[in-house]
């Protein structure tokens, strides 16, 4: 009966997954894949013969913690929340491996079980200590800045050479309440995350993110070979199998490397940078803008992680609404790594109940560009730089963005000139098509759709 359930439930997995790609039925994705989980969980205790009190009371402070958190969370802060879901995931693998080292069971431990627990602890220390620095690193609690020093490197293959040389002797000798091997393991893989993640610009600290999660399957399905728990096994590699997909995607968008962005330093003094821009930005007023708009019959919006600061999405939807309203043909642009995490903005316009069918991708957008009367950018700043296409010392270029500088007028709603995450200047502000509506997104559009009531 507990074989069906754990089928039934990687079944609901894998269903979930599968609508989670897209907008229009991830919601209905994460139910399923809840509804798996509850079921995964409950056939577990239901074949057990664990102590219900340690249990119960796990699941009400591990079940409130996360309640709260997830409540009391802001759009913006959910990549740091993301980080430390993956952290706690790497530490429980690391505890399911030290706990199986006290606690073996009758038959003791043997090779099949002393290398996944060694995995377990390895990947699982790595994923904990690594995903608190990205939190920290994305919190700004430390500086995002890359931290690198000569020899770093070599340091790192020291580490990780030390890690595997304890691995073995700990599968030579795996006994003891306070095995040497393993302790040395467990502390050595903290460092060792804390060393691979502390040289990664904050910049890229999302892509960090998504191959933490990565490893934090990875742990947990090592952990499942422990325990010999199937489900756990299939949930950790679907996990790990999603988790580097997403790394790749990313990546992708970027036009960068997995080894590019581990190791470049990407975000640093001497890689920001790029041809000095110059030029005078023209700024434009509230009502100027209206009459531009007013007067378009084509109009791209262009989100990015600003929106999600001003919480501009609802304001944006009701403007999108008049200018319908007012003949104008609408879009809106979504950047793969607009915001500061995969489908950021999707999530932000489904919330405003902006339909579907009005998202474009960049490759789908770009070709109609010149033939756009109005490119409206919220917030956007490094994926709408046309650096990335035209100059070639720019840490960004060959990173694909969208072409709103190619538009006939081009608005950007920002606070200021100064540059975005990447830290690399924008030429387009800067463009003779280029308009700047400075002040908070949010206020901003709300002035243009007050004037769209008034006409
Ligand atoms: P950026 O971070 O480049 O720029 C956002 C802009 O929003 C800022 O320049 C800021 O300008 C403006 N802004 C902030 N608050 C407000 C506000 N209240 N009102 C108006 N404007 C505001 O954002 P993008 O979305 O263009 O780019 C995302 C960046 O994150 C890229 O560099 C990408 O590579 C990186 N990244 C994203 C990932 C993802 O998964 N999404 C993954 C990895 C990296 P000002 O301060 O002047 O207002």
């Amino acid at each position: 009966m507990q074989s069906f359930a754990y089928i039934i439930a990687s079944i609901l997995f894998i269903i979930g997954l599968k609508q989670l790609g897209s907008a229009a039925t991830a919601r209905r994705g994460n139910m399923i894949s809840a509804v798996g989980m509850l079921l995964a969980v409950i056939a577990t205790l239901a074949g057990s013969g664990f102590s219900w009190t340690w249990i119960i009371a796990g699941m009400l402070i591990g079940g409130a913690i996360g309640a709260i958190a997830a409540k009391k969370v802001e759009m913006t802060g959910m990549p740091e929340m993301v980080a430390l879901f993956n952290g706690s995931g790497g530490i429980a693998s690391l505890f399911v491996g030290w706990a199986s080292q006290q606690n073996p069971g009758p038959g003791g431990l043997t090779t099949a079980s002393e290398i996944p627990l060694f995995l377990a602890v390895l990947i699982g220390g790595v994923t904990f200590t690594g995903s608190l620095v990205a939190w920290a690193k994305l919190s700004e609690k430390i500086d995002g800045k890359p931290i690198q020093f000569k020899g770093q490197q070599i340091v790192n293959i020291a580490v990780l050479a030390a890690i595997l040389i304890c691995g073995v002797l700990f599968v030579m000798n795996s006994g003891g309440t306070w095995n040497p091997w393993l302790l040395l393991i467990v502390l050595l893989s903290f460092v060792f995350g804390i060393m691979v993640v502390i040289p990664i610009g904050g910049a890229d600290m999302p892509v960090v993110i998504a191959l933490l999660n990565s490893y934090s399957g990875l742990a947990a399905c090592a952990a499942g070979f422990i325990i010999s728990n199937t489900v756990l096994i299939v949930s950790g590699s679907l996990v790990g199998a999603s988790g580097i997909i997403l790394t790749g995607i990313m990546c992708k968008a970027m036009n960068r490397s997995l080894g590019n962005v581990l190791f470049s330093g990407f975000g640093s003094a001497s890689s920001s940078g790029g041809t000095a821009v110059e030029g005078e930005a023209k700024p434009i007023s509230a009502d100027d803008t209206y009459y531009i708009l007013e007067a378009a019959s084509s109009v791209v919006f262009v989100p990015g992680y600003g929106m999600a600061v001003a919480q501009a999405q609802h304001a944006v939807k009701e403007l999108a609404a008049q200018l319908e309203e007012n003949g104008t043909e609408v879009s809106f642009a979504i950047h793969p790594v607009a915001g500061r995490m995969p489908g950021h903005m999707n999530v932000l316009l489904a919330e405003a109940d902006v339909p579907y069918e009005q998202l474009v991708e960049p490759e789908d957008v770009n070709p109609n560009m010149p033939a756009t009367d109005v490119a409206v950018v919220i917030g956007a700043n490094d994926v709408v730089n046309p650096a990335a296409r035209t100059d070639e010392a720019s840490p960004l270029y060959g990173m694909p963005v969208i072409n709103v500088d190619q538009a006939k007028t081009c608005i950007v709603l920002k606070r200021s000139l100064r540059p975005g995450y990447a830290g690399v200047e924008n030429p387009l502000f800067f463009c003779e098509n280029t308009r700047m509506l400075l002040g908070d997104a949010k206020a901003s559009v709300q002035a243009l759709v007050s004037q769209f009531k008034e006409d």
